[in-house]
């Protein structure tokens, strides 16, 4: 399908062509700020008050998700509508998109929201996953195979940055894990060991038209992003090429428009040519953590591209001018000191940004969120620099400064 483009500025009688986010979290926030850049208007819907994204918009609609008059105003204001975060309601999603141009649509959300959805759809591109059962009632659990365990229950929706996951070792154990998820839908995945992983971000416009950065290789720590690294050989060239394929091909499949990041994981396979093999883990509809250095690092962000691709304007071609790694800020930062004992009812302090401003390369991103708490994502900081050596050791002395922990 093609659309005419949606020209960012002011249209002949006078009015501000407005794009709508749905959610107004951090992504939300700098798609708000890549869209403002380019002259773009721009409407938030988000209950929260405070919220990053709202906070910093033209409009903010503060209401919840599904409110009538409230997705009726996004409709009135707004050229087209993307959502920052997969969990919007579906039911919202086809709403808007009867009326507006919606990317990602409601059928892609649903999918990306949903395990059981999203992993029937990886065998259907034949991108093979983690080995998996489904569950959804209590013979499904007794029926499980011995050779998912040791697993990890995930439930199939409403799961980000490792909640809504339980690790079990044994059947005594699944059984009280899904009781403790409340025995709503999940999946059972065998417990792998991860060599590494990664993730692929791409766009894809109206016309089917695909743009991709390249691949990124991901450290979690505690089932939450610490730490992402771009540079040319920070995987090896068939994983990176085989993740980018794969990552094409579910888009592809998808009829997906708009920012999608791919998740993988990289496992040890004494049959392939580089001795390990690549399992997609999960998408998100969505700019991704995992793509935030392309702020600092590339010719345009991974925000550019959600503007570009919503507003059906011309995909640019990719390009990364700089070796990047990127740390993720936790709100754990603002109770620890580094070297100090942690204290349990350690008052918030704002670390010493200056100490890490002054290394060479460093791009202080903060999310204006009010309060810090553990877990929380309230910034990010990404280093650049002529070389590889160069932005790791910064890093490290970043993470060292900062009390990060990078195992
Ligand atoms: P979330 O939606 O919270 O990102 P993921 O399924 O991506 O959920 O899991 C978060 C992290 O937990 C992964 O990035 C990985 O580090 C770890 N993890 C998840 N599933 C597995 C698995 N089957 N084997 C080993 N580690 C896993
Ligand atoms: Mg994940």
């Amino acid at each position: 399908m093609t659309r005419q483009a949606i020209l960012p500025g002011t249209t002949a009688s006078g009015q501000q062509t407005t794009l709508g986010v749905m959610g107004g979290g951090q992504l939300g926030r700098m798609f708000v700020q890549a869209a403002q850049r380019m002259g773009f208007f721009t409407a938030v819907l988000d209950p929260d008050p405070a919220s990053p994204a709202g906070l910093v918009s033209h409009f903010h609609v503060q209401a919840d998700y599904l409110d009538e008059q409230a997705l009726a105003q996004m409709m009135q204001r707004c050229a087209a509508i993307t959502t920052e975060f997969e969990n919007v309601p579906a039911g919202a999603m086809f709403t808007l998109g009867a009326h507006r141009p919606v990317a990602p649509s409601a059928q892609c959300v649903a999918i990306a929201q949903d395990r059981i959805r999203e992993k029937a759809h990886f065998r259907a591109c034949g991108v093979p996953t983690a080995p998996y059962a489904v569950i959804t009632t209590a013979e499904h659990l007794a029926a499980v195979d011995d050779a998912l365990l040791p697993g990890i229950l995930k439930t199939a929706q409403l799961g980000y940055d490792g909640k809504g996951q339980v690790r079990v070792d044994n059947r005594a154990d699944l059984l009280s894990a899904w009781v403790q998820l409340r025995s709503v839908p999940c999946v059972l995945e065998r417990r792998l060991d991860l060599q590494s992983e990664c993730s692929i971000i791409l766009a894809r416009g109206w016309d089917g038209a695909m743009v991709t950065y390249p691949v990124q290789r991901n450290l979690h720590v505690a089932g939450i992003l610490a730490m992402t690294e771009v540079f040319e050989g920070n995987l090896a060239a068939a994983l990176a090429r085989h993740a980018r394929q794969a990552a094409c091909a579910i888009a592809t499949e998808l009829e997906y428009v708009g920012v999608l990041c791919v998740e993988f994981f990289v496992v040890a396979d004494a049959t392939a040519p580089d001795g390990a093999a690549l399992l997609v883990n999960e998408i998100a509809p969505r700019p991704h953590n995992s793509g935030h250095y392309t702020l600092d690092a590339c010719d345009h962000s991974q925000f550019d591209l959600q503007v570009y691709a919503l507003a059906g304007l011309p995909l640019p071609t990719l390009r990364q001018h700089s070796p990047a790694v990127m740390l993720n800020l936790m709100g754990d930062l603002w109770f620890t000191r580094p070297g100090e004992p942690e204290q349990a009812d350690a008052k918030p302090r704002t670390p010493d940004w200056a100490l890490v401003l002054a290394l060479p390369g460093a791009h202080l991103h903060l999310y204006g969120k009010l309060r810090a708490s553990h877990g929380r994502k309230m910034g990010h900081l990404t280093i650049t620099g002529a070389t590889q050596q160069q932005v790791q050791d910064t890093a490290q002395r970043a993470a060292r400064l900062l009390g990060i922990v990078l195992a």
